[in-house]
Formats: C-alpha cells, sequence, structure tokens
C-alpha cells in the first residue's frame, strides 16, 4: 500500500532556440496560460533593453557582482553569450520548484548541457524555426539590425540548431497557438512523470 501523496512536485524545463526563433514570446504565452508555471530569472551582465526591469526580465549585475556570486557557486550554471555573462541562480530554481512549480529555463546551447548533466530530472526543448529563411526574416523585423548582425545570428542560429537533437523535443515555432500548446503538453507531461516516479519511490 503506498502512503498518502503530499503536494506535487514541480517539472524543470530547459528551453533554448535560435535569436529570432520567438522563445521569448512562446514562454510568455505558456505562463499566461498555466499558473503552475513559472520563468526562472536569469543574472547577466548584459544592459537592460528598453522596457527590460529588474528582477523581472534579469537580475542585472555588473561584472565584478557576477563573478563574485559565481565564485560563491550560487549557480546552478553559467555561460558567456555574445559577450556577456548569464547565470541560472541556484536560490531562483529552489525556490520555485518548492513551491511546487513547474520552472522554465530560458537558456542557451551551453547551459543546456550543463543542466541536463547536473539535473538528471529536467525536460529539455528546443524552438525550432519554421525555416532559416523565416528566421532571418524575423530578426530583420526587428528592425534593429545591420545586415552583418542578421548575417552573424544567421551563423550562430545554425550552429545552434545542429544541437537541437540532443534535446528530448523539438517543437517548431510556427504558428504561436499551436507551440505553446506543444510546449504545454510537454510540461503537464514531464510534471506528471516526475509526480509517478515519486509516488512509485514511495510504494
Ligand atoms: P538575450 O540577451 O537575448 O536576452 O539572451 C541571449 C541568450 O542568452 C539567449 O539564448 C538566452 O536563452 C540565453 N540566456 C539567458 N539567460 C541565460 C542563463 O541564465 N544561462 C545561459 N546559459 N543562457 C542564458
Amino acid at each position: 500500500m503506498c502512503e498518502s501523496r503530499s503536494a506535487d512536485k514541480g517539472a524543470l524545463v530547459i528551453v533554448s532556440g535560435p535569436s529570432g526563433v520567438g522563445k521569448g514570446s512562446l514562454v510568455r504565452e505558456v505562463m499566461l496560460r498555466d499558473p503552475l508555471t513559472r520563468f526562472s530569472v536569469s543574472a547577466t551582465t548584459r544592459a537592460p533593453r528598453p522596457g527590460e526591469e529588474d528582477g523581472k526580465s534579469y537580475y542585472f549585475l555588473t561584472n565584478e557582482e557576477f563573478l563574485l556570486r559565481r565564485a560563491q557557486r550560487e549557480f546552478l550554471e553559467w555561460a558567456e553569450v555574445f559577450g556577456n555573462f548569464y547565470g541560472t541562480l541556484k536560490s531562483e530554481v529552489d525556490r520555485l520548484l518548492g513551491e511546487g512549480y513547474n520552472v522554465i529555463l530560458d537558456i542557451d546551447t551551453q547551459g543546456a548541457a550543463s543542466v541536463r548533466k547536473l539535473r538528471p530530472d529536467a525536460v529539455s526543448v528546443f524552438i525550432m524555426p519554421p525555416s532559416l529563411a523565416e528566421l532571418k526574416r524575423r530578426i530583420a523585423r526587428r528592425g534593429t539590425e545591420t545586415p552583418e548582425v542578421i548575417d552573424l545570428r544567421r551563423s550562430r542560429a545554425e550552429a545552434e540548431m545542429a544541437l537541437a537533437p540532443e534535446y528530448d523535443h523539438i517543437i517548431v515555432n510556427d504558428d504561436i497557438e499551436i507551440a505553446t500548446g506543444e510546449l504545454m503538453d510537454v510540461i503537464a507531461a514531464h510534471r506528471a512523470a516526475v509526480n509517478s516516479n515519486k509516488e512509485n519511490a514511495q510504494c
């Protein structure tokens, strides 16, 4: 006979994808619809973009602050992306999982590889554009990048996309409604799997 079940555990969800794929909008859409899912706010040394709030988009740190926190082992993982440091705070992830939320980590492919090793309980999802041509159009549509920067982002995108097979799931973000539903399904299925393992372990 099994013990009576305690509250459900949350799922740890890694989301990666190339710049311009619409990852941010997708994650925001999932959080609007699923009250059980939260986003882990990372620390970064990059400057805030217009509209970004400290503590909501990122914790914006100086290089010195970041390096101090890294030395104090406050990060689950960290990486250098486009010349800036980014790191996932252990405290952020542990707090949200401890409260029973599913936790989304929006991290690059290097960070994803580190978390996969450290946290085999995590599920990983790679967000793909419908095509490279469409990705380039989406980056260009932002209107802030020069043709050189578009090409740079595109070539990094190709290198990142080559790592997609290392992820548990690949979702193509052609239609945001469909992609949102697919990501929510992955999260719900993983939460159920995590909790069925826990239940079995108690029996
Ligand atoms: P952006 O500067 O456009 O917000 O993010 C640039 C890249 O850094 C994106 O690929 C994003 O997923 C990644 N990133 C954001 N936070 C973290 C983090 O905590 N760790 C790692 N490894 N990458 C991150």
